[in-house]
């Protein structure tokens, strides 16, 4: 059995899931690492100490450069960037469909310009199964389209209609790729995705569908993109009963601390999201009494560190003080020191969640958190 279902509290899950690479605890919070590494000088080495289980990287972004081919080449992922846990890539279609130039989608797949040097790429369910292979990624995403939020009925139910044939394709490509001598990862997973919009009835019906592939795991995408925060718990309150509970839950993109303990709330146990890594890049922190602007005048001679009591190599050793100045005089040390603290905060709250819900007592720690994150005291 791959994910052990160990405890749950009302919809809430707290799991373990065993892959070729290593056990991931879940609920988990996978850092994001767009190319391969963390944004802002970010090390796998760095990764280990602020407690990262699951790193995710780009598929679409490795793709275009430097080449899955040349990081197959190079022995994969996980050697290429000296990481031997967990590895999800996502499948590339939210970066065809967000990111890439003018694009046309056909049953074969989508046809899109290189957001780096312009030219013409080719990606359907099977290549981006064969550019995920490539990588020897633990878990490969399937290759969907994210229709925008607010996309009309008929648009989102051909688009779903179209995922659910892409999924049969990339579960087939998967499997055909698994089989061969020269791939990396033998054991690679593949997770579905739920899409439909903010439209209940269409996810449904698609989540019952999708279920009955027997994945190793699914998700909720097409969150997180312009709905609002009652609009995507309202969708997580209709569609997670209808996806398996005894396989990881993955709610895609998202979200705030906030999102992520409401979102574990509904029965959802994998995350991913920019927020702590782009904020931290500008200087905006967490803490357990609100976020903080490392930029305000009123930290310049602030010798506490980001938060009493922090653990991670920033808190250990710097003051507010100090990563302001650095933040100031444009030195790279200022932003990284702030992601390391950002994705440190991010992993132990789910390290905090883990430990609430084996103690049965997440509805209590969920409260407490959000209280105090609200409280803004400094
Ligand atoms: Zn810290």
């Amino acid at each position: 059995m791959k994910y052990e279902l160990l405890k749950t509290e009302g919809r809430a899950k707290r799991g373990r899931f065993h892959t070729v690479h290593g056990v991931i605890e879940t609920p988990v919070f996978m850092n994001v690492g767009t190319v391969a590494a963390i944004k802002g000088a970010v090390s796998t080495d760095d990764l280990r100490a602020i407690k990262c289980q699951v790193e995710l990287s780009n598929t679409y972004h490795l793709h275009v450069r430097t080449g899955d081919k040349t990081i197959k080449e190079l022995g994969g992922l996980h050697k290429f960037m000296n990481w031997d846990r967990p590895i999800l890539t996502d499948s590339g279609g939210f970066q065809v469909f967000s990111l890439a130039g003018i694009r046309k989608i056909k049953e074969e797949g989508v046809t899109f310009n290189s957001h780096i040097d312009g030219r013409k790429i080719f990606m359907g369910p099977e290549e981006s199964m064969q550019i995920q292979s490539n990588l020897g990624s633990t878990i490969a995403m399937a290759f969907d389209e994210c229709p925008p939020a607010l996309a009309e009925r008929k648009y989102v139910e051909d688009s779903v209609a179209r995922t659910t044939r892409w999924l049969h394709r990339c579960k087939e490509e998967m499997a055909r790729l698994n089989g061969l001598d020269d791939t990396i990862n033998k054991e690679q997973l593949l997770f579905g995705i739920n899409q439909g919009a903010i439209y209940n009835d269409i996810r449904i019906e698609h989540a019952k569908i999708i279920s009955e592939l027997d994945l190793p795991g699914y998700a909720v995408g097409g969150l997180a993109v312009g709905e609002s925060h009652e609009q995507m718990y309202d969708v997580l309150d209709n569609v997670v009963p209808y996806l398996p509970q005894n396989k990881p839950t993955y709610l895609m993109g998202v979200g705030t601390p906030a999102n992520i303990l409401e979102a574990v709330d509904r029965g959802v146990d994998f995350f991913d999201c920019v927020y702590p890594s782009r904020n931290g890049r500008h200087g905006h922190v967490y803490t357990n009494h609100g976020k903080l602007n490392l930029f305000n005048q009123k930290f310049e001679k602030d010798m506490r560190p980001i938060e009493e009591g922090c653990g991670c190599p920033t808190c250990k050793s710097y003051s507010r003080a100090y990563v302001r100045h650095l933040l100031k005089a444009k030195e790279m040390l200022g932003m990284r020191l702030c992601v390391l603290h950002n994705l440190y905060f991010y992993n132990t709250m789910m390290e905090e969640i883990r430990a609430a819900l084996d103690a049965g007592e997440f509805a209590a720690y969920k409260k407490r958190k959000l209280e105090s994150m609200e409280s803004g005291e400094e």
